[in-house]
């Protein structure tokens, strides 16, 4: 049952030129160095948005929910509060890491076989199961938002929400990034008419460098601004939000084909009210003298990065070539990915967790490291049983994820808390699917599930389930020191989420470089796949070479992932550095 909404011509939200706006000034730049807080992110007008907070007196989770909030607006394609996330936060007085679990979760209708078509019995190709109701999740963002606010900021979400719904009402500058990301969303987005309407106005993507309004999603920040987030989770807006999931807004006559059935979901209000943010004890792993924190499950990111350090750990990387430690780096990864994929779900123990990042366990997988050439991939898992010393055989894999999608940013203050915060709704552009009248795309999450079972005759731990959070790969992560900050960093980019923190550790921690020259260094993925994904300046590379010789072999593909990160140098002194190049590059600002 599909409810037809004319594409109707609309005002246009599209003006030449931006007008003056109250938000301030951006800074430019993907690095900065300076004092009293820091902000990174791939946007300037959140990186500017967040620093304001920051100048005005709050701290990083104030600030960081105005540049979530921000981005919400300006990134909406990767972010927003038709998504989810995950927030780690350090608190500089009790010196404690706690995360917050935003990640969307599967209504309670929801079946293992959701994602399989009734009528064959095979698996809905990847975008007829996107473009549609069923992968929409429970959002998380908003409520990790509220819940952040609550337990550690000194302000009320509301004074996030409002300076961001003045940059939707008032306008944005659309960039090529931007731009690029509706035009290859062009066919998806014009099935919807809310969504054609925000984003295709007059039937095609908005051009680089004009002004993009969004008066709906201004109007739905307000809402929650005065109500609450009760407006979302149960109210008048979360009743869009479940209209729109099983009735998806088609478009009378979308202006351009597509291929697949639009397939209603079975999310109710019910599911919205029973919406909660989870709140893991991170993970945690001893690295070369650093203490490691990550997200634990539902997202593989900081069970993967830590289990590939621990493995990386048996050897001194320092004191190898640039081509042995990335052998061992790619190596490690795949191992890690393993058992990641095997292990690694919504509902995975946390003592298997915990097992997982022993150094016991380690020191078993590490010695199927052969240091003179790569292992045939895919690599079996291993068995973290406790009774560790013998190396197993090697078969098996999985399906990997190359997500495109997905917004990482970082925030330090002038007291010393840092959020480090990676938020998303799955595939750039979530589900295509603008909310009615309220300026928001819902997100695609749920196919972050595997849509079959992928591990033979042993259980799959991400099947879709009743209430079940797909596995992530967001690996938000903070690195301390004697017990003091040291690092944040994160990125989007699917499971190359979890290769590129890797890697940008491994640049910092072992390879010599500082953090903006780590975040710009060339990226190699091996998530336990044939062929190690990498960038083309990674593949020309003499280690790249190198590494060739031992027996990798390459997919090319021209990015890998959006890193943002802060370094707290000596006497106060902060780094914060986005990516000069990838994504059209990043914004990165400090107070002082
Ligand atoms: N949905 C993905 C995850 O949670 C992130 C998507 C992306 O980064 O492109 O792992």
């Amino acid at each position: 049952m599909r409810r037809l909404i004319p594409l109707a011509v609309i005002p246009a939200l599209l003006l030449p030129a931006a007008p003056a706006s109250a938000h301030p000034t951006p800074p430019s730049g993907p690095t900065a160095t300076g004092y009293g807080g820091a902000v990174a992110s791939v946007d300037p007008t959140a990186t500017a948005a967040g620093l304001k907070v920051l100048r005005d007196g709050g701290n990083a989770v104030d600030a960081a929910i105005a540049v979530a909030a921000t981005l919400g607006v300006t990134e909406p394609f990767s972010s927003g509060i038709g998504g989810g996330g995950f927030f780690v936060y350090y608190d500089a007085r009790t010196g404690r890491i706690s995360t917050l679990d935003g990640r969307e979760t599967a209504p309670r209708t929801m079946t293992e076989t959701a994602f399989v078509d009734p009528a064959t019995g095979a698996p809905y190709a990847f975008q007829e199961a996107r473009v549609s109701g069923i992968s929409a999740g429970i959002p998380g963002s908003l409520a990790t938002w509220d819940t952040a606010a609550r337990r550690w900021g000194t302000r009320p979400l509301s004074a996030a929400l409002r300076p961001a719904a003045d940059v939707a009402r008032q306008g944005f500058t659309v960039d090529a990034t931007f731009a690029q990301q509706v035009t290859d969303n062009a066919a998806a987005f014009s099935q919807f008419g809310p969504t054609a309407q925000l984003y295709l106005p007059g039937g095609a993507p908005p051009a680089a460098g004009s002004t993009l309004r969004n008066p709906d999603l201004a109007a739905t920040y307000d809402l929650i601004a005065r109500r609450g987030v009760g407006a979302f989770y149960g109210g008048e807006i979360g009743r869009d939000i479940v209209g729109a999931v099983q009735h998806p807004p088609v478009a009378a006559s979308p202006a351009r084909p597509w291929p697949y059935a639009i397939r209603p979901g079975g999310m109710t209000l019910d599911d919205l009210r029973a919406y909660d943010v989870r709140s893991p004890a991170p993970t945690h792993v001893g690295y070369r003298g650093y203490d490691v924190y990550g997200m634990a499950t539902p997202s593989s990111g900081g069970s993967t990065v830590g289990e590939a350090l621990n493995l990386l750990e048996r050897s001194d990387l320092r004191k190898l070539d640039k081509v042995q430690s990335l052998h061992r780096y790619l190596e490690a990864s795949a191992l890690a990915f393993a058992d990641r994929n095997r292990y690694v779900g919504d509902y995975t123990p946390r003592p298997l967790l915990d097992a997982l990042l022993t150094d016991g366990y380690a020191a078993e997988r590490a010695c199927q490291i052969d240091p003179a050439r790569a292992a045939a991939k895919p690599v079996a898992p291993g068995v973290p049983d406790g009774r560790y010393g013998r190396c197993a055989s090697t078969s098996g894999g999985a399906a990997p994820d190359l997500g495109l999608s997905t917004t990482n940013l970082t925030v330090a203050d002038k007291w010393g808390n840092i959020v480090e915060y990676t938020l998303t709704i799955e595939q750039i552009g979530g589900n295509g699917i603008v909310v009615p009248g309220r300026g928001f795309l819902l997100n695609n999450e749920l196919t972050d599930f595997n849509f079959t079972p992928t591990q033979g005759t042993a259980p799959d731990p991400n099947l879709p389930g009743p209430g079940k959070r797909p596995r992530s790969s967001m690996a938000p992560t903070i690195v301390l020191q004697h017990g003091k900050p040291l690092l944040a960093v994160g990125s989007p980019g699917g499971s190359t989420i979890i290769t590129t923190v890797l890697q940008i550790l491994v640049n910092r921690l072992d390879l010599g470089m500082t953090l903006p020259e780590a975040i710009a260094a060339p990226r190699a993925s091996q998530r336990n796949t044939a062929t190690v994904t990498a960038e083309p300046a990674f593949i020309g590379s003499p280690e790249g070479q190198g590494l060739a010789a031992l027996g990798h072999t390459y997919t090319p593909m021209a990015e890998i992932g959006a890193a943002t990160g802060i370094e707290f140098l000596p006497h106060g002194k902060l780094l914060a550095s986005a990516e000069p190049v990838r994504r059209g590059s990043g914004s990165a600002g400090t107070v002082r």
